[in-house]
């Protein structure tokens, strides 16, 4: 079946999609996006998505129409007949001069795409991911601190150092060196039975795992903090994972080549995954 790809307004098979070569976001990076997995074929925590989405656009000045990309979303769903599910909304300036000046940009460029998605396996998350602590630094003054732009590179890169030496994500530190998140996903530890997690003040994107995880705890009666972390507490950690709309929640039992706490998943990770999907059951029913 060809995909379908919503752009501009139009759903069109995705061979046919086509953006200008003086879009601002192919040329500058001046772009958002963000990706959202669906169960049953329904988006999950969308609205959240478009929330941290129009912040963003505000901010950068983009013209978004949140009801549009709301609509956009659910017609490429069902265009593509799809159930488990990633989507990527982007938005970009659009089209501008030669230039670079964002005022000479009439209208966004609008794109969503959503294909089928395979979780990693249940093996994964019972062995966890092992990561490694990125050489590249977040910095906490950058404009772009908190937004999730289309400037992705530093997260790619990172992406690469851990990929290179056979891990599966890279934790990055802040300018200050203290522990602010992954390459793209947030983090959480627990010491003494209390889950912290770095907070949005440390650079991070505020991940909308990242709060369901904090709702969730609470909800459970885990006491959580969000709080500086150095690299040190992270060590000595007694659990971690990590999260992000595609993982979820991701046990991390090795960090930098030494086991995180006994470094297999340990409790409070495992019953935090497992309100994770409960949730998701509740939310995302299949028909
Ligand atoms: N941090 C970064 C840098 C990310 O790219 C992501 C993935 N969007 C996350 C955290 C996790 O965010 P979310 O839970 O909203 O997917």
């Amino acid at each position: 079946m060809t995909e379908i790809v919503y752009l501009n307004g139009e759903l069109i098979p995705l061979e046919k999609a086509r953006i200008s070569v003086r879009d601002y976001g192919f040329l500058y990076g001046y772009g958002l996006f963000e990706t959202v997995r669906a169960y049953n074929g329904h988006p999950f925590r969308l609205d959240e998505h478009l929330e941290r989405l129009a912040g963003g656009a505000k901010k950068l000045g983009i013209n978004v129409n949140i009801a549009e990309l709301k609509e956009a979303v659910a017609a490429t769903i069902k265009a593509n007949d799809l159930r488990d599910a990633r989507i990527r909304l982007a938005v970009s300036l659009g089209e501008g001069g030669m230039t670079p000046d964002p005022t000479t940009s009439q209208k966004p460029t609008v794109l969503v795409l959503a294909n089928e998605y395979q979780p990693y396996p249940d093996m994964v998350y019972q062995r966890g991911f092992r990561a490694i602590i990125s050489t590249s630094r977040i910095c906490r003054q950058s404009p772009l601190s908190g937004l999730k732009t289309a400037n992705y590179l530093a997260n790619l890169l990172a992406r690469q150092e851990a990929k290179a030496v056979g891990a599966d994500e890279a934790i990055l530190l802040n300018d200050i060196g203290l522990v602010a998140e992954a390459s793209i996903s947030n983090i959480f530890l627990v010491r003494g039975g209390t889950l912290f997690t770095p907070g949005e003040d440390s650079g991070i994107l505020p991940g909308i795992t990242r709060r369901t995880v904090l709702e969730l705890a609470d909800g459970l009666g885990i006491k959580a903090e969000e709080k500086d972390i150095t690299l040190g507490e992270l060590l000595a950690a007694d659990e971690a994972w990590l999260t992000g709309s595609l993982i979820e929640v991701m046990p991390l039992t090795e960090l930098a080549g030494k086991p995180i706490g006994v470094g297999q998943p340990g409790m409070v990770t495992r019953k935090l995954m497992a309100a994770y999907r409960q949730l998701i059951w509740q939310v995302t029913p299949s028909e």
